[in-house]
C-alpha cells in the first residue's frame, strides 16, 4: 500500500484523466452519473482531493480542490503529478477500468486468459478481483512508461 498517498475523486469532464491516475496506482473515484453535490460530498466523506475543471465546484466548503486547467489529459496528469508529489512506485497496480487493487495471477491461470505469445513473452500478470481482467507489461506499460519519462524530464530545472 502507498500509505498517506493523496486519493482522488474526477469529476465527469476528468475519466481519461482517472484512468491514467490509476494506472499510476492512485486511489481515484469516478463515475460520470456523479453531480456537482455528489461529487462535493463524496469528496468531503472520503477525504479526496477533488479533480475538476469547474471552478464553481472548488469553491464548496470543506472539499479539497484541484482546478485541473488543461483539456488534454497529458498536461491535465503533469498538472496533478506536480501538484501532489506523485510518483510511478506502484504504478500498475490498479485496475483502470474499476479502481480495484490488483492481485497477483499464477503463470498457470494466466493462461486460457491471455493469447498464447503474450503468454510466452510475459511472466508477471494481475487479475483484477472485480471485472477479472488482466494486466502485464505491455501495451499500456510501455505507454505509461513513456509518458512517466516525459513528466520527468519536464520536472527537470
Ligand atoms: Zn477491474
Amino acid at each position: 500500500m502507498n500509505e498517506g498517498a493523496p486519493r482522488f475523486l474526477a469529476d465527469v469532464m476528468l475519466g481519461r484523466l482517472a484512468r491514467w491516475l490509476r494506472a499510476l496506482g492512485y486511489d481515484t473515484r469516478y463515475d460520470s452519473s456523479f453531480d456537482d453535490g455528489a461529487l462535493a460530498k463524496l469528496a468531503r466523506a472520503e477525504e479526496r482531493i477533488l479533480l475538476t475543471r469547474d471552478v464553481e465546484l472548488t469553491r464548496r466548503r470543506g472539499v479539497r480542490a484541484l482546478l485541473i486547467q488543461d483539456d488534454r489529459v497529458k498536461p491535465q496528469l503533469r498538472q496533478v503529478v506536480l501538484a501532489c508529489g506523485l510518483n510511478a512506485n506502484l504504478a500498475f497496480t490498479r485496475c483502470i477500468q474499476c479502481n480495484a487493487q490488483l492481485e497477483p495471477l499464477a503463470d498457470a491461470h494466466a493462461a486460457g486468459l491471455v493469447p498464447p505469445y503474450v503468454l510466452q513473452t510475459q511472466t508477471r500478470f494481475r487479475q483484477c478481483p472485480q471485472c477479472a481482467k488482466v494486466y502485464w507489461r505491455g501495451t499500456h506499460w510501455a505507454r505509461m512508461s513513456e509518458l512517466l519519462r516525459e513528466l520527468e524530464a519536464a520536472n527537470e530545472p
